[in-house]
């Protein structure tokens, strides 16, 4: 931290945000909307948007909105809050979850209304956990269109964005205020930038193997399917402005990558019916739990896995996912005629890959839990002819941070406001609970980094406004 006392700025701003992820480029445009004319400006680390967000399948979780009264769907923030505390549990930051159930619908319709983001209900999958269908995604299921879409509407509403600009300080004032930010250009020069409100929005500690050794210790070596920029400069800060922190110990893994491909298998191809099965041809665990829990139950267990379907689930998934249909273009998803020739490219032993199979295929029959105790199987029993992916766990981010009252104001460990700053996104507490990847429900990513940005943003121009009308 450095101190405001006889700082000399180089330059200032009314809202200065810290990273251009999905937390930061809503937390800038919530700000610009709420308060037209403030000076609103962006610090990216990296020199193109290369964060989580655009890595992401851009599904955001929201109860009550036009769209799904629109399928008739019915939902409510209470319905939300019900289904994340059962899957997160123990939790740290329960009010969280509350605040950003509450503010979902808002959020997912100010972001098509007035940020330019072009979003439709997800009818075909609901993902684990969530009762009704609440998943709001681009309509081709990517990250990078949402992303890309709010930088659109950033640039048309002339909210500059600092590429290749990482901040690497804070400025505090004598009161304990934070009052601006240190950032080092491209040539290396440090700008002291001084800013009525700071939003920190650079996400968790994902990439730096030291923070995930300290707090989330089973995944510090696990394959890292997330982005780089993740090296958790919001918790080294917080450290030292003596804030709180909130499930720390919790994180988004993922059960399926392909491997050797990386690309992301969706877990809807799970959902539809298929199963995970070891090198053995036997399965190793209830899938059902969804993709992050079942994250760790592969990595305890040690791989190689596979990732067995059949093609309805395969087609079905194809034609609504296109990072799915890419992986079947480009031979990821391979197709077996029957178990013979599956086991045979799979090198199993052929009885016990057919006795896998049939014991799944007894429960998608009969409704009687299996042995591992799922009940869920989509589409019904397998058929042949099957499909399979190798596939891989990876920890995709961490879902512990700041912890952040209903306005995203940034806390000390005393329940105080740290004055000046907010936080959203990976850099906040999260809502999945603090027991690792089981409480991660799909959307808890997005929803905390969009929420928490839109209410950041708003509540910074708000702050702002105050001030300037006192001053
Ligand atoms: C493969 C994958 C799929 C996922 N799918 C989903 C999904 O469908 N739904 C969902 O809810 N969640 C999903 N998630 C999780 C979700 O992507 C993240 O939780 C969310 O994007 C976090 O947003 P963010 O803005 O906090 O972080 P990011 O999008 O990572 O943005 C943070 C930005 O801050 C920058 N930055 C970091 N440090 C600094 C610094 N010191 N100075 C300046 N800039 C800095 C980074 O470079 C980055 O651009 C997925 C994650 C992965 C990896």
């Amino acid at each position: 931290m450095i101190s405001s006392e006889g700082q000399v700025f180089d330059a200032n701003f009314d809202v200065l945000v810290i990273g251009a992820g999905g937390c930061g480029l809503a937390a800038a445009l919530a700000a610009a909307d709420a308060a037209p004319g403030l000076e609103i400006a962006v610090l990216e680390k990296l020199d193109r948007m290369q964060g989580n967000s655009m890595l992401s399948s851009g599904s955001i979780p929201a109860a009550g909105t036009r769209f799904q009264r629109e399928a008739g769907v019915e939902d409510s923030p209470a319905v939300f809050v019900a289904d994340l505390n059962r899957v997160a549990g123990e939790h740290e930051a329960p009010a969280l979850s509350d605040r950003l159930a509450q503010v979902s619908a808002e959020l997912v319709e100010w972001l098509v209304d007035r940020a330019g983001v072009q979003l439709t209900l997800v009818k075909t999958y609901k993902h684990i956990g969530h009762s009704v269908h609440r998943l709001h995604s681009p309509p081709s299921r990517r990250g990078t269109d949402l992303m890309h879409d709010l930088l659109r509407t950033a640039e048309a509403r002339d909210i500059p964005i600092a590429f290749g600009n990482p901040a690497v300080d804070l400025v505090v004032s004598p009161e304990g205020a934070v009052v601006g930010a240190v950032a080092v250009t491209p040539s290396g020069e440090r700008t002291v930038i001084r800013a009525g409100a700071v939003i920190l929005c650079t996400n968790g500690f994902a990439a730096n193997r030291d923070l995930l050794a300290r707090y989330c210790p089973e995944v510090a070596g696990a394959a890292y399917g997330g982005a780089a920029g993740s090296q958790g400069e919001a918790v080294e800060w917080g450290q030292q402005l003596g804030a709180a922190f909130g499930n720390m110990t919790s994180y988004q893994g993922h059960a399926s990558l392909a491997d050797p491909h990386g690309s992301l298998v969706t877990w809807t191809v799970v959902e539809k019916g298929g199963i995970v099965v070891d090198g053995q041809g036997r399965r190793i665990g209830d899938e059902s739990i969804g993709y992050s829990a079942f994250a760790a139950v592969e990595m305890t267990h040690g791989g190689p896995f596979y990732e067995i379907a059949d093609t309805r689930v395969r087609d079905l998934t194809a034609s609504g996912q296109e990072e799915y249909a890419e992986l079947v273009a480009i031979g990821g998803v391979a197709e077996a005629a029957d178990v013979t020739s599956l086991a045979a490219r799979l090198n199993m032993d052929e009885a016990v890959l057919a006795g896998t199979l049939q014991a799944a295929a007894e429960s998608a029959e009969t409704g009687a839990p299996d042995a591992f105790g799922r009940t869920a199987w989509g589409l019904g029993a397998l058929q042949a002819p099957y499909t399979v992916t190798r596939i891989a766990p990876a920890l995709f981010h961490t879902q512990g941070g700041l912890q952040v009252d209903g306005e995203a104001r940034v806390l000390r460990t005393d329940g105080s406001v740290i004055p000046g700053l907010y936080a959203g996104g990976g850099s906040a507490a999260g809502i999945s609970g603090n027991r690792s990847g089981q409480g991660y429900m799909s959307g808890n990513g997005l929803l905390g980094a969009l929420g928490l940005g839109y209410i950041a943003g708003r509540a910074a121009a708000r702050q702002v406004q105050e001030t300037k009308a006192t001053e």
